[in-house]
């Protein structure tokens, strides 16, 4: 029924993200043309020319990015953790097909070592294809490419990682056990001393369950956990939340001045907004403290 009513939409030139997953709400981009369309092993992966948006990646009937609102998630899902953690050198990024999260991380020169895991080739394929502003992460040398299931290869790492980023599409199709616990005691064992983790955290008002439950796995696992928000106008709600936690001190604040150069090169980040990013509305906060 939803497949059926997004294709009336289409034909009206506009793509709407009607999903189960939100029920009664859905966000609508005008779209010229549909650019590629390909069922992989794991999801529908489909690319659109939007009207005001650029180019626009969905994976399963859901919208992963746009060109003109991309920088606002990437930015924040990685240069929170890097710029929490000290001295960040080696980096796990679990997912993030698009490359994004590659782009930004490879912006710190602390950085030695990107390991870099996706489930599904034919994503990176396909973004290396339309999205080269965002896939230029994948040519930085210090990346290392896995592909394999997050969930498997966090399993085999003790100790590796000073950050790790998990921009995980959402919790049904083949992201679901990267919103679990037994992956959370994955990561917490992957990471090195006084190590932190970032991951896509849904919507407060969207989904209240999944962020009351990541904040109690972490809550109970690491050392400090704290939920951010991040806004982006084509997903649905328009923002998304944020979960990070530390085996090391609390990472609502930078622990180390931003380089003057990589200041000027980001359109969101900033150290205030770091800190404000934090900052949650008390609905939020019960949950995140339930
Ligand atoms: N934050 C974005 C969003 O939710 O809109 C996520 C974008 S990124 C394209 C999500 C990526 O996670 C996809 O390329 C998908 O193939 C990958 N992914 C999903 N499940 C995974 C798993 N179990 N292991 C590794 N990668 C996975």
């Amino acid at each position: 029924m939803a497949a059926e009513v997004q294709e009336e939409y289409l034909h009206k030139g506009w793509f709407s993200e009607i999903n189960e997953m939100w029920p009664g709400i859905a966000v609508s981009i005008g779209v010229d043309k549909k650019l590629f369309s390909a069922k992989s092993r794991y999801q529908q992966i489909d690319v659109y020319q939007t009207r005001s948006h650029g180019k626009m990646l969905v994976l399963d009937g859901i919208i992963q990015l746009t060109e003109q609102d991309e920088f606002a998630y990437h930015e924040m899902m990685a240069h929170l953790p890097l710029m929490a953690h000290p001295n960040p050198e080696r980096v796990l990024v679990i997912g993030g097909g698009d490359g994004g999260i590659l782009r930004e991380a490879g912006r710190h020169d602390t950085v030695r070592r990107m390991d870099f895991c996706e489930i599904d080739e034919k994503v990176i394929e396909v973004s290396r294809r339309f999205f080269p502003e965002t896939a230029c992460g994948f040519n930085d040398e210090r990346v290392h490419i896995h592909i394999e299931d997050g969930d498997t290869f966090v399993n085999r790492c003790k100790s590796c990682y000073d950050v790790i980023i998990v921009d995980s599409s959402d919790p049904v199709g083949p992201g679901e056990a990267l919103f679990r616990r037994p992956f959370y005691n994955g990561l917490k064992q992957a990471l090195a001393p006084g190590g932190i983790i970032c991951t896509q955290g849904e919507s407060s008002f969207l989904h209240p369950e999944w962020v009351r439950e990541l904040s109690q796995i972490t809550r109970e696992l690491f050392e400090a956990s704290a939920y951010a928000t991040v806004i982006v106008p084509t997903y649905t709600g328009g923002h998304i939340s944020i979960c990070t936690a530390s085996l090391g001190p609390a990472l609502t604040v930078p622990a180390r001045p931003m380089d003057k150069d990589l200041q000027a090169r980001l359109k969101y980040y900033s150290p205030e907004v770091h800190k404000a990013a934090f900052a949650l509305p008390p609905f939020a906060r019960k949950l995140v403290e339930a």
